[in-house]
């Protein structure tokens, strides 16, 4: 807009506001004119008289009205008069005429000049009103009262008592009157549902166009309506259909009139501007309605799921780098797993109300790595915050500047993995003990078969090695027997044959079973058990698990322990104890040790391990018998005790202490140290190795070990690892560390054969790595190259 423009944009309103602004306008104006008419009158004389006053009218009729026209236009045809003949009176009628011909102007150009400036204030009022319009409409946030404010405007400028705007339900195809003004509600009634084609409005929003109905009366569209809405005195019907950006139709915007007329071009005008403005609104209604409804599907689904799920903001710091999050959204899931409402936490930073939250070094970059990289990411991580430590597989993913997080609590799956490992890793470690305990029978068996097929072999030799095959076998067909007996009661095969039986000869079969290995390590053994305890079981089997529980008691005590059987009866249940004064278990092994391969210190490590069956086996053959079987001890060095709830036992024999017999040495060719705690398998390499001429000296454990290495100075030394008190690894290096045992040629003898039990060897400082059952002959080439390290 121009300057000028502008300004009389500006004055006009001002002007507008009082009849006395509009008439001191009128007065300013032709007192002007009037200056500029005097001042040209000297040169022009008369000639030119009411020339300024034209425009002068024109001004003040436009902006101030016509009676001030009209003022300016009186100044001007006295103005003309004094200056023509110094009087308002004229006498000259050629002068008369001029007069009466600017009058005449004058009114001409006051009618034209009224009539534009009622043109144009209709239209600044209709501005005015479109203006007002827009404004309220932006505060109405309900698109019923958008509409009722957009019709009402509407037939007010269109000068209609009654208006309707119909929106289509594209589900079923018809109009709904969404807002009205004017009409009687039986005539709403009579809208309803109104059909695509039907009537005015129908027909506009059929053909998306203009219906005017300039007389209803005559109109055939009016018919219906005029029956069905026999109160309304409608005349003229001007329908403007709601358009959408689309294309698609939305509506239409309809004004019923009194009087029978067409719509004028500002009507037509204002009526596409207000229905231009009812499509918007729909639409964004619609849209708002669908995101809504989309939000609430969405929502449902989250909370129907039963998957934890949040949504976080970022909260920054003033350099703009996330520091935090703030809770958006917690689905009920999320909120059952946190313990809290689902509303509880929104809004709040995670760290307000989960202070160690970020504690975990790279949890909060994750979340933020996610945001920044929009990327999904996915981890599971075990949860210090809520003080549970479950584990959570949490997925992360970038939402609008938001992260969305899912979290399914996997405790019961990572407890299920780490039970897979574990029963991988004891199923292994079986397989290696397995392999132990085979070979440990199986090297006296072959070194006692070589004494026998050796021709300077003595009878004595000879019977001491039939002795020893014959209690080897005989080990290892119970190891057989207890390996089936296992692999019976895993699949539930294992038949009891039950029998009216007392405790005492249960405990007897046990005890004497077990009596070998008690004997050889010097145990005290108490037995406390009344005579006149009965039961109703499998003796044999009883027998089995009892001695299974003293056996391990023997093994699992240091030599000249404690060793205590008792059997109490009561309320009817017969409880046996076995108690020694061991090692112990702690209380992390406790619940462990009645599993199928387990062990609960490491297998190698004591001297006496088995196959960690012993006591699985125990378990199922006491549950079989309607009993069960309980562990306790007061930690680690303090003893162990196993309480057998009704009646249970175990079958087992240890291998008796070998007889050491004396053999005639041959030539002398080295000085060997053999120290195997398996006394056939130490005492038949030993024979062997004096056989071949060398000096043996044998101990049954690492403390004697070290002693006669420290006494005898061997240049050989044979070490068994898995000896008690001291175990082969630490006798090596034991060696190694002294100035004499520098030289010593160190061979391991052991049943470890994994390359970890070589490594550990080599470290130990071995020089050989032989696994038992030794083939002799390699243990002679072994020695013979080798000059005494002496
Ligand atoms: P193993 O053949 O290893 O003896 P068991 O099933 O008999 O197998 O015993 C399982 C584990 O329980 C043993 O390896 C040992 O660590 C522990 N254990 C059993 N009895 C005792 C006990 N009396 N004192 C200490 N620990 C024991």
């Amino acid at each position: 807009m121009s300057l000028s423009g502008l300004r009389l944009a500006r004055l006009w309103p001002w002007i507008e506001r009082s009849a006395f602004r509009r008439f001191a306008f009128a007065a300013l104006v032709a007192a002007l004119a009037s200056a500029m008419h005097w001042a040209i009158f000297p040169i022009t004389q008369a000639r030119v008289t009411f020339i300024f006053f034209i425009p002068a009218i024109v001004l003040t009729t436009t902006l101030a009205g016509r009676w001030p026209g009209v003022l300016v236009a009186v100044v001007g045809l006295v103005n003309s008069a004094l200056m023509k003949s110094g009087s308002i009176l004229i006498p000259n009628s050629a002068e008369q005429v001029a007069l009466i011909s600017s009058a005449v102007v004058s009114v001409l150009v006051i009618i034209v000049g009224d009539y534009y400036r009622s043109l144009s204030r209709r239209e600044l009022s209709d501005l005015h009103d479109l203006h007002e319009l827009s404004a309220t409409l932006a505060s109405i946030p309900k698109l019923p009262e958008q509409l009722h404010l957009i019709l009402t405007t509407f037939a007010r400028i269109h000068g209609a008592p009654r208006g309707v705007i119909s929106t289509l339900d594209p589900a079923r195809n018809v109009l709904e009157a969404a807002a009205s003004v004017g009409f009687a509600e039986r005539s709403l009634e009579a809208m309803r549902a109104t059909p695509l084609g039907v009537g005015a409005v129908g027909q506009a929003c059929a053909e998306k166009s203009r219906v005017v109905i300039e007389d209803a009366a005559h109109d055939p569209r009016c018919q219906v309506f005029r029956r069905l809405m026999p109160d309304e005195d409608v005349r003229a019907v001007h329908v403007t259909p709601l358009i959408a950006r689309g294309g698609h139709v939305l509506g239409a915007l309809a004004v019923h009139l009194d009087q029978a007329r067409k719509p004028t071009e500002r009507e037509i005008r204002i009526a596409d501007i207000c229905a231009r403005k009812a499509s918007v609104f729909i639409e964004r209604a619609r849209a708002e309605e669908q995101v809504s409804q989309q939000d609430r599907r969405f929502q449902s689904v989250l909370e129907a799921s039963g998957v934890p799920f949040l949504i976080w903001s970022p909260v920054r710091n003033e350099a703009g780098k996330i520091i935090d999050f703030r809770f958006r959204y917690v689905n009920t899931a999320a909120a059952q797993v946190m313990r809290i409402e689902a509303t509880e936490y929104l809004g709040k930073r995670v760290l307000e109300v989960l202070p160690r939250a970020w504690d975990e070094v790279g949890r909060l970059e994750m979340y933020i790595d996610a945001l920044e990289r929009s990327e999904v990411l996915q981890t599971e991580r075990q949860s210090a915050a809520d003080g549970n430590h479950a584990w959570y597989h949490i997925v992360a993913s970038p939402l609008d500047g938001d992260i969305a997080v899912w979290f399914a609590d996997i405790t019961q799956r990572k407890a299920q993995e780490r039970d897979l490992v574990e029963a991988d890793r004891r199923k292994d470690e079986f397989l290696a003990t397995l392999a132990h305990e085979l070979r440990n029978p199986l090297a006296p068996i072959r070194q006692a078969a070589s004494i026998a097929r050796n021709p300077d072999a003595t009878e004595a030799q000879r019977r001491w090695s039939n002795n020893v095959i014959e209690r080897q076998v005989q080990h290892m067909s119970l190891l057989l027997d207890d390996l089936l007996d296992v692999s019976r009661i895993t699949h539930g095969t294992l038949q009891l044959r039950r029998q009216q039986t007392d405790l005492q000869s249960i405990v007897g079969a046990a005890v004497e079973t077990a009596r070998p290995l008690l004997d050889e390590r010097h145990h005290q053994l108490d037995i406390d058990v009344p005579a006149a305890l009965h039961m109703y079981g499998d003796p044999l089997r009883l027998a089995q698990v009892l001695s299974n529980l003293l056996t391990n008691a023997a093994k699992y005590t240091h030599p000249r322990g404690a060793v205590r059987i008792t059997a109490t009866e009561s309320e009817g249940e017969l409880e046996l104890t076995v108690e020694d004064s061991g090692i112990g278990i702690s209380s992390e092994d406790l619940p462990r040790v009645f599993g199928m391969f387990a062990q609960v210190r490491s297998a190698q490590e004591h001297a006496a391990g088995g196959l960690g069956i012993g006591l699985a086996l125990a378990k199922g053959i006491v549950e079989l018998h309607g009993g069960r079987i309980e562990a306790a001890s007061g930690g680690v060095g303090k003893g162990s005790r196993f309480t057998v709830h009704l009646p249970g036992a175990f079958r087992s024999v240890v291998s008796a202490p070998a007889a050491r017999p004396a053999l005639n040495g041959a030539t002398v060719h080295k000085r060997i140290l053999l120290a195997d705690d398996n006394r056939d398998a130490a005492e038949s390499l030993a024979i062997i190795l004096r056989l071949e001429g060398h000096e043996v000296d044998v101990a049954h454990d690492g403390v004697t070990a070290l002693q006669s290495f420290a006494s005898k100075r061997p240049d050989v030394a044979l070490l068994d690892i898995g000896m008690p008190k001291v175990n082969g690894f630490e006798v090596a290096q034991q060696i190694r560390a002294q100035p004499e045992g520098e030289h010593v040629l160190l061979i391991a003898i052991t049943g470890w054969a994994q390359d970890s039990d070589r490594a550990r060897s080599r470290a130990a400082g071995f020089d050989h790595h032989l696994t038992k059952p030794v083939e002799p002959d390699i243990l002679i080439e072994l020695l013979a190259p080798r000059p005494a390290a002496s």
